[in-house]
């Protein structure tokens, strides 16, 4: 897959995974939301925002931890699991 999530550099905080216990890096999405990564997987690219000015980061949505999670069951909506 070569969906590519952008990403503020600026925002990475460390944390882990509620579920499973995994060691992520939190980044905040361009509008605004969390997104749990893969600690140490690497950005493809990077670039400067045109309008904010701040460093934007493209990671693959493979490195996400959602899609490695082995406990990533828990963080589909009930709706969605039925
Ligand atoms: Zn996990």
């Amino acid at each position: 897959m070569d969906l590519l999530l952008r990403l503020y550099e600026d925002s990475k905080r460390g944390g882990t995974c509620t579920a499973c216990g995994a060691a992520l890096d939190w980044y905040e999405t361009l509008k605004g939301n969390n997104m749990p990564m893969n600690a140490g997987a690497v950005p493809r690219k990077s670039e400067t925002h045109p309008e904010t000015g701040r460093v934007v980061v493209f990671f693959a949505a493979d490195d996400t931890h959602w899609t490695t999670c082995p406990q990533r069951d828990l963080f589909r909506s009930p709706k969605a699991a039925s």
